[in-house]
């Protein structure tokens, strides 16, 4: 398989092409033509093929999935946080663990759910975390395309500021000149006071970087906001000029409605990650109204420990059916919304949309392939309907990121997968011993 190599040109054909462009035009049977890592051209499969031909009937193919929130080392926290009362979770639960990780933890749990993201189908991630050099490491190697941010929190200021801005350095804010790059992490409302921000916001506008911020997510992030600011967690950072197209905000779970119409109003950019604040809240974060009022809404997994795993399959589905329960209407968020948010609107939310999230010539060539054989998927009548409310991330068969492929018949092609796996769950071990 050559695709990955500069200007060898590779033609994916398969049953079906969506490629969730403007006119959300599908091609029935498809192909995808690339050329390095560029798609080259989209539509009917060719007569006479440019180059090598790679056989992908009995699948789809679909932009690759857009995950605008997760924290990937994570993922060695998975069934140690389990149904937690409200409120407990963060505090009680979770940051006694994370004490006990260092960065050649965190860098093998991150490749874990880098793995784990790439077997359902996820192609990009906005990832965040501590030790953001190490996990960047991980993040790098996996073959993802991914925004970093280091969190950056009150309590260690300074430091936090010099990691960011070293990502920043390393990485570079340019989605379009390198396949991972930096942006910055405060990490919520509550552990980030105005002075901290306001740092933030200069850099932002120094570097070029997008900010990233945990927004309302919990009641006690909601409570000390209120006793600090009069205006609300959305009105605090409206404030120091952090409300825009290009911050997003993770969650907004806990909103009022001029909050949310506030942060629509600024073309604010949502991650909305439905599974995890059902799981660790047991809310439904405002997501119709923020939508009405102009954010921009892409779907997030949030980290494995949340929900219980990173799959933007279950999060288009579980997004649906919340949604629909939260606005007491069964045909809000319809099923071509859910897909957009989780490819092109992500791509949207995240400013890569010039990139990815579409299938078309001249973006980079970010593709996966889902098989439709399965008993679950026929008939296959809706296509969109069927990959939002049927599929599941264990359907994709292919991958590739850049035109390189990073999944071929659901085994990844360059990653040693069990010796990574063992790794990160031999920390995930350790871990769970010492809580014991
Ligand atoms: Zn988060």
């Amino acid at each position: 398989m050559s695709s990955g190599e500069r200007g060898a040109i590779t033609v994916l054909v398969a049953d079906q092409v969506l490629t969730l462009d403007a006119q959300g035009t599908i091609h029935t049977p498809g192909a995808v033509t690339i050329e390095g890592a560029t798609i080259r051209a989209v539509g009917p499969p060719p007569s006479t093929p440019a180059g090598e031909v790679v056989d992908l009937r009995g699948c789809v193919l679909l932009p690759g999935l857009v995950n605008t929130h997760t924290h990937t080392p994570m993922w060695v926290f998975r069934g140690l946080t389990e149904d937690v009362p409200r409120g407990e979770w963060l505090t009680g639960r979770l940051l006694p663990l994370e004490r006990r990780l260092g960065p050649d933890e965190l860098r093998r749990g991150a490749l874990a759910g880098c793995l784990e993201l790439i077997e359902n189908g996820v192609t990009t991630i906005a990832d965040r975390y501590g030790h953001m050099d190490a996990v960047a490491t991980a993040v790098e190697t996996s073959g993802l395309r991914a925004v970093v941010g280091h969190s950056l929190f009150d309590r260690s200021a300074e430091a936090d500021l010099a990691r960011s801005e070293a990502l920043v350095e390393r990485f570079g804010t340019d989605p379009a000149r390198s396949r991972v790059w930096a942006g910055l992490a405060p990490h919520a409302t509550d552990s980030c006071g105005p002075d901290l921000l306001r740092r933030v916001r200069r850099l932002a506008d120094r570097t070029g970087a997008r900010v990233f911020i945990h927004l309302a997510q919990s009641e006690e992030e909601v409570a000390t906001v209120a006793a600090r600011e009069a205006t609300g967690c959305a009105g605090y950072l409206d404030a120091l000029g952090l409300l825009g197209p290009e911050v997003v905000v993770a969650h907004a779970t806990y909103l009022s409605d001029a909050e949310a119409d506030l942060v629509g109003a600024r073309r604010t950019a949502v991650a909305h990650c439905p599974s995890s604040n059902a799981k660790l809240e047991g809310r439904v974060a405002p997501i119709a109204r923020m939508r009405r009022a102009g954010a921009v809404v892409g779907l997030g997994t949030d980290a494995a420990c949340c929900n219980n795993g990173m799959d933007l399959f279950d999060e288009m589905k579980i997004a649906g059916l919340l949604n629909k329960v939260a606005t007491d209407d069964p045909a809000a968020l319809p099923a071509l919304d859910i897909l957009r948010a989780a490819t092109s609107e992500a791509a949207r939310a995240l400013g890569i949309d010039h990139l990815v999230g579409t299938l078309e010539p001249g973006k980079r060539a970010d593709v996966i392939a889902v098989r439709t054989r399965g008993a679950h998927l026929r008939p296959w009548h809706d296509p969109v309907a069927n990959l939002v409310y049927a599929a599941r991330g264990s359907d994709v068969t292919a991958v590739f990121v850049d035109g390189r492929p990073l999944l071929r018949e659901r085994r990844l092609v360059e990653l040693d997968a069990e010796r990574s796996l063992a790794d990160a769950t031999q920390t995930a071990w350790v871990l769970a011993d010492a809580r014991a």
